[in-house]
């Protein structure tokens, strides 16, 4: 009873070429199995449909679908039992970061904490250098966390960090997750430093469920930070200033949620987007919203294809 997985066109704006071929990046939030059935209660979800020997098909097919070159991925809490040892044999290097105090261990029969995974191309990547970052805010530790790889990218010859976080949700908590983001913009800078030689740092990407729509601070303060970063999906929506209408849709017993919270942000000196891929229509996902029969997550993948743009020492 399940049906076919909705089509999903990439947009481009230019096509790869041999020597600088792109790199492929998916970020999502693929929804915890412990919270999805204990926690979360979208009420307009079939629990069948949660079941977790199903459903983490999906998700490996939705990967595969698109067979990104670096996924960055939050709320797994089935690292170590599938999506390690599955992605591995797929020829993914990875890193997971638990939560300190997930959500995920209140519930009965819980499979661990949940956290953010990093997963990269071994073969076109050398890893040099990984992070696990504890969020801070206003100095306090708190509950949210941050992977930071360095890549050597063996194909360009060129050095770049890639980092994956889930900041704190809800509303209210709008200053908390500025404070958060101010942490980890503040910790990349630091990171980026000590790879020393590029006067201009080193190329970044951060994905990320950030829990804020682009009107928050948080998101401005990664729009204007020092890093020189811009949102992938806004670089190439229509008018060069939108993002996606919707990252996450979903129906809970206090409503019904659509936002936009889902982010890849790079160095817009050093990579190009040349493609990203559509967001499902609002028919696509139904009138149950999500997650659903044929979308495990409450949260859709955003996947963009990167390229470094040539530095004028390295044109021969
Ligand atoms: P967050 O507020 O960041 O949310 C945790 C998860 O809940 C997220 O994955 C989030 O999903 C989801 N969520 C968001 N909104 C709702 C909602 N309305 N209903 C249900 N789930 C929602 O949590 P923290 O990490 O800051 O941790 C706080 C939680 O941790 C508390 O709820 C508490 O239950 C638990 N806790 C556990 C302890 C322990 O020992 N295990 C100790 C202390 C607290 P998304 O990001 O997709 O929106
Ligand atoms: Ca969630």
């Amino acid at each position: 009873n399940r049906p076919p997985r909705p089509h999903r066109d990439f947009i481009q704006s230019r096509a790869s070429t041999p020597h600088n071929p792109q790199i492929r990046i998916m970020q999502w939030n693929i929804l915890a199995q412990a919270l999805g059935e204990g926690k979360d209660g979208f009420v307009r979800c079939p629990m069948e449909a949660l079941n977790w020997a199903e459903r983490k098909y999906l998700i490996l097919e939705e990967i595969l679908t698109y067979r990104p070159e670096i996924l960055c991925l939050q709320e797994v809490d089935h690292y170590y039992d599938t999506f390690q040892p599955v992605l591995s044999s797929l020829g993914y290097q990875s890193s997971f970061c638990p939560k300190p105090c997930s959500p995920c261990l209140d519930v009965q029969d819980n499979n661990g904490p949940d956290g953010c995974a990093l997963f990269f191309n071994r073969q076109r990547f050398q890893l040099l250098c990984t992070n696990h970052l504890r969020l801070s805010a206003m100095m306090l530790k708190t509950n949210q966390v941050a992977i930071v790889a360095t890549l050597l990218d063996r194909i360009t010859g060129r050095t770049f960090c890639v980092a994956v976080t889930h900041l704190k949700a809800r509303s209210g908590w709008e200053a908390f997750r500025s404070a958060q983001g101010s942490h980890l913009l503040q910790q990349l800078k630091v990171i980026s430093s000590q790879q020393g030689e590029q006067p201009e740092g080193v190329p970044m990407v951060v994905c990320g469920d950030f829990n804020a729509e682009p009107g928050e601070e948080v998101y401005r303060r990664f729009m204007i930070s020092p890093l020189g970063l811009d949102s992938a999906y806004r670089s190439l929506s229509a008018d060069g200033n939108s993002e996606p209408p919707y990252t996450s849709w979903k129906i809970r017993p206090s409503g019904e949620s659509c936002a936009t919270l889902d982010y890849i942000w790079y160095s817009r000196g050093s990579f190009s987007v040349d493609a990203i891929l559509s967001m499902p229509s609002e028919e696509q996902i139904g009138p149950d919203r999500l997650p659903s029969y044929h979308y495990p997550s409450d949260h859709l993948s955003l996947v963009c294809d990167l390229s470094f743009i040539q530095e004028p020492h390295r044109l021969m």
